[in-house]
């Protein structure tokens, strides 16, 4: 968890380097939010998971972010289509 939690925040923290010098792409932030919120809905299954059968309860946290997560997943743009963006750089062709 600290590993990935610890590679996502360094990612962050480049990304607003590039903005503050004015050299942000916007598939950057596609691979970026991609990346950080898939890796932050990990984080709450794993953290689900350790609480076994009871951590599917509200009463516990983690189930709750997983929820929440869902809904980032979906907006400011849908996971699938982040990565039809980072694709579409890499290659050079448009998926869609
Ligand atoms: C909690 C929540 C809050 C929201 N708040 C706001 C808000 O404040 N303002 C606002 O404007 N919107 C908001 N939205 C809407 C959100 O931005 C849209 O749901 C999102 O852009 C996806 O659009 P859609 O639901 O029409 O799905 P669709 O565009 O129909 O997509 C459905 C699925 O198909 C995939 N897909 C779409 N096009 C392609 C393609 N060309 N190739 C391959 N796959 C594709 C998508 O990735 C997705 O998995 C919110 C959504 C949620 C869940």
């Amino acid at each position: 968890m600290t590993r990935r939690i610890t590679t996502a925040q360094l990612l962050v923290l480049q990304l607003g380097r590039i903005k503050d010098r004015g050299e942000l792409h916007p598939t950057q932030v596609s691979l970026a939010k991609w990346n950080n919120v898939r890796m932050g809905l990990d984080i709450c299954r794993e953290a689900r998971d350790i609480l076994g059968a009871g951590g599917i309860s509200i009463e516990y946290s983690p189930i709750r972010h997983m929820m929440n997560l869902e809904s980032v997943i979906t907006y400011e743009g849908t996971e699938t289509i982040h990565e039809l963006s980072v694709g579409s750089q890499l290659c050079g062709k448009h998926a869609f």
